[in-house]
């Protein structure tokens, strides 16, 4: 059996889809995944993980990826308001795009001899 959820904003569910607005991909909301798979961005929503308390709404980059007990963990800063906030990978997030964030901030890390 099947309940069709009516399409307002409630806020204590917040299992809602979202369409990434770096690049354009459909996420599969899943209560609590708040970066996009694809490109690793995350939306600034959240003043508690899941609550999408928080009225920044800026865009969210990770700035570190850091590894904690086999998890990674990404460090994302708000582009809008320069908060600071971790998240966990997902299963789903895309490898490629973590390997490439993760070089990335490398060679930002290293400096030039
Ligand atoms: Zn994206
Ligand atoms: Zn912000």
């Amino acid at each position: 059996m099947q309940i069709k959820e009516p399409k307002t904003k409630v806020f204590t569910k917040n299992k809602e889809d979202f369409v990434c607005e770096n690049c354009g991909f459909a996420v599969a909301g899943d209560g609590y995944r708040n970066h996009c798979p694809h490109c690793l961005i995350s939306k600034h929503v959240d003043v508690n993980p899941g609550d999408r308390a928080e009225s920044c709404g800026g865009l969210m980059h990770i700035s570190d990826i850091a590894m904690d007990h086999g998890t990674l963990v990404f460090t994302y800063q708000c582009e809008k308001c320069g908060h600071l906030k971790k998240n966990k990978a997902h299963t789903e997030d895309s490898i490629d795009a973590i390997t490439a964030k993760m070089k990335e901030l490398g060679d930002k890390k290293q400096k030039p001899v």
